[in-house]
């Protein structure tokens, strides 16, 4: 060990020798060897040691291997290419998984490009060697990125709550791909619902790749077009009907949008005033609360009894808004009563969402389709959630074996 100088945190450096039997293991097929050609001074970033950066130093040799030709020996301590050491890779990029890579870089004392590599390689092999699981239930979904138009699909185990695969859009084609490519046919013959919005390229897709599995109509998008008539209501009601109905309702949008039970206090009391003013609108927000009703039915005749008396209480009301939702969630009636044979919980397609806007969000700008799917898959996995789980990721290395 070689220390420059007293600064506390000057620079360690660590030379590495080989000691032992003179046996080399070519990087191309593993083969051993003790045909030497020649060899360089290397050296690697690693772990700290206190305040003092360390690196490793080692004469890697290049080999004559009697099936590859010349190539470079192979070391234990770090990937092939890599300037860090595996175990400093593993830290960088756990790191990365919770700070931005800019962060992790200068912690790590590496540049942006280097953190970024170890992140990439960190999590390549972490997917590369965890179980593939066979789910049930997946689920097909499209999140929006920025504030455009632009949307994303996600494919998903909703069993587990992990992602799986993703594309850029929310064509048919690509979501055929995304079904075909990203699912193994083992994969594929298990599934047996498929969880996703009332959208045409996603039911084509499913139908044509997974002939099987039914479609389950994700509540929360069930929920979203009642919303979205509700609000249709509210602008019929107030802002085509003079200034003065048009004071009393401005504003009240998102208030009229959140759920009863979710509004408390003066919020309540706003509300109370608003439907007094208005009684259609009123009657509409009790008919939308009422379609939670909808995934409390065991049988599909209980679905489909519970919309029909639905549908009479719109009537004689003059809410074309509504009659509109009515017909609409007839038509889509069979992937509504589907969850009475596949309970799906929609509560893990919704915290799934979550996570996955908060992964873009914070890599807003990424390009590489590849990392920021790693970066989901680690984040709904979340593979850490105890001390024995951290330990295999920062699992010490030898610098150099004996053998
Ligand atoms: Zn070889």
């Amino acid at each position: 060990m070689i220390c420059d100088g007293d600064v506390p945190d000057s620079p360690l450096r660590i030379e590495v020798e080989r000691r032992g039997l003179r046996r080399y293991t070519c990087s191309g097929g593993g083969r051993r060897t003790s045909r030497v050609r020649d060899m360089q001074e290397r050296t690697w970033h690693d772990l700290p040691w206190a305040a003092h950066p360390v690196t490793v130093m080692y004469h890697q040799r290049r080999v004559r291997c009697r099936h590859c030709g010349i190539r470079t020996e192979r070391i234990e301590f770090a990937d092939p290419k890599a300037r860090v050491t595996r175990r400093l890779q593993q830290l960088i990029g756990l790191d990365c998984q919770s700070m931005p890579t800019s962060h992790a870089a200068v912690r790590h004392a590496v540049s942006w490009g280097a953190a970024r590599r170890a992140e990439v390689a960190f999590l390549r092999r972490w997917d590369r060697q965890r179980p593939k699981p066979r789910p049930r239930y997946i689920g097909l979904d499209e999140i929006q990125r920025g504030k455009g138009h632009q949307f994303w699909t996600v494919l998903s185990d909703i069993v587990h709550g992990e992602v799986i695969g993703l594309r850029q859009d929310r064509t048919e084609e690509s979501t055929t791909t995304l079904l075909t490519q990203e699912l193994t046919p083992p994969q594929r013959g298990r599934i047996r619902a498929v969880c996703t919005d009332m959208w045409t390229p996603y039911l084509n897709a499913v139908a044509t790749v997974l002939k099987k599995a039914d479609v389950v109509f994700d509540k929360f998008h069930v929920l979203q077009h009642a919303s979205a008539a509700l609000d249709d209501v509210r602008r019929q009601e107030f802002f085509r009907a003079g200034a003065v109905m048009r004071a009393v309702g401005r504003g009240k949008r998102w208030l009229l949008l959140r759920r009863w039970k979710t509004v408390r206090g003066s919020k309540r009391r706003e509300l109370e005033e608003l439907f007094a003013a208005n009684r259609r609108l009123f009657k509409a927000y009790i008919l939308r609360e009422q379609l939670d009703r909808l995934w409390t039915y065991k049988t599909p005749q209980g679905v489909g009894n519970f919309l029909v008396s639905w549908l009479k209480a719109l009537r004689w009301q003059r809410l074309p808004e509504m009659e509109r939702l009515g017909a609409f969630l007839i038509r889509h009636l069979e992937g509504i009563a589907a969850y009475c044979f596949h309970p799906v919980r929609f509560g893990v397609v919704e915290s799934l969402n979550t996570t996955i806007k908060a992964v873009i969000r914070r890599a807003r700008g990424m390009r590489d389709e590849a990392i920021l799917l790693l970066k989901l898959k680690w984040a709904t996995a979340h593979p850490i959630r105890s001390v024995r789980d951290l330990k295999r990721f920062l699992q010490p290395y030898e610098l150099h074996s004996n053998r």
